[in-house]
């Protein structure tokens, strides 16, 4: 058992290299190699402070939208930031940047509004579920799986996710907030953290703010109307319209889906500067030598 268990961790770490040396290689994201072309800095239209990229005290750009790609969400996010959190320091302002029609940051004590029925926190509580499970909650009369109506009707089982930005240590501070009981806890897949920052008792399963977005997006998108296997190779995602279909369940044919719902990369264009800061500091930095990568793993 023990021998067993060993095994597994030198396969998990010997995975692990090889996403380290491409971990954003399955992803669509837009190149920003034009942000190379940006000299100086700008003044924040808000607060005149002089920033790079973007202003993350007042989560608004300073350079033109050119520059970036916009995403659109299938559902509001809500970042609640710890106010002792060094705003430089948090990726939760890109979320905003990308996409800003869909995205509110609140500074703790500030809350957002809870609609507790189509809600959910991203937190590891006891009692949390997985996505997957959002979707097996609710029959309809007739004792029909959900997944299967909702993908008919094009919807998700929520409306708004909930982050907490902040260290591990606050967060669990934040958590016990009474305007949080009774909400329901979401924990994602694991997945290894590309967060080069390096934090203090923190294993690289936890996520830096944007990826745990991404992270979650992604899975609540092919939980519901699946994904497209290497959708990064395709030179038009879809291809051929009258083959891009999928059937949702083998005993009613009747049942198809447009491959266009399908997960292709909607949202990897979230971590657009975090893929850029990212290979900057791979530029200056020798990846083996970063602390943040010698967390461990488990
Ligand atoms: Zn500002």
């Amino acid at each position: 058992m023990a021998r067993s268990t060993a095994d597994e961790l030198l396969e998990l770490e010997r995975k692990q290299r090889t996403i380290d040396r491409a971990p954003f290689r399955n992803l669509a994201i837009k190149d920003a190699t034009v942000l190379d072309t940006i000299e100086g800095r700008m003044p924040c239209e808000r607060c005149y402070a002089s920033r790079k990229y973007f202003c993350y005290n007042c989560f608004l750009p300073v350079i033109d939208q050119i520059y970036f790609p916009r995403v659109k969400l299938p559902i509001k996010i809500d970042i609640v930031k710890h106010r002792r959190e060094t705003a430089g320091k948090s990726t939760a302002v890109h979320a905003v940047i990308l996409a800003p029609e869909d995205v509110k940051i609140y500074t703790y004590p500030k809350f957002p509004e809870i609609d507790r029925e189509e809600t959910v926190l991203i937190f590891p509580s006891e009692s949390a579920i997985r996505v997957e499970d959002l979707f097996k909650e609710v029959k309809d009369e007739e004792g029909q799986d959900s997944t299967i109506l909702r993908r008919i009707k094009s919807e998700l089982p929520v409306k708004r996710a909930i982050f907490i930005d902040s260290t591990w240590q606050q967060t669990k501070e934040i958590y016990k907030d009474v305007r949080f009981r009774g909400l329901r806890c979401v924990i994602l897949k694991s997945r290894i953290s590309q967060f080069w920052r390096n934090q203090k008792k923190c294993p690289r399963w936890y996520l830096a703010t944007i990826e745990a977005i991404h992270q979650f997006l992604v899975e609540l998108h092919t939980c519901a109307f699946g994904a497209i296997e290497n959708y990064t190779d395709l030179d038009d995602p879809v291809v051929n319209r009258e083959q891009n279909y999928v059937m949702l369940n083998e005993e009613s044919s009747d049942m198809y889906l447009a491959t266009e719902l399908r997960y292709n990369g909607q949202y990897d264009n979230l971590l657009y500067f975090f893929k850029y800061m990212y290979e900057k500091i791979h530029t200056l930095y020798d990846h083996d030598k970063l602390l943040a990568y010698k967390r461990p793993l488990l």
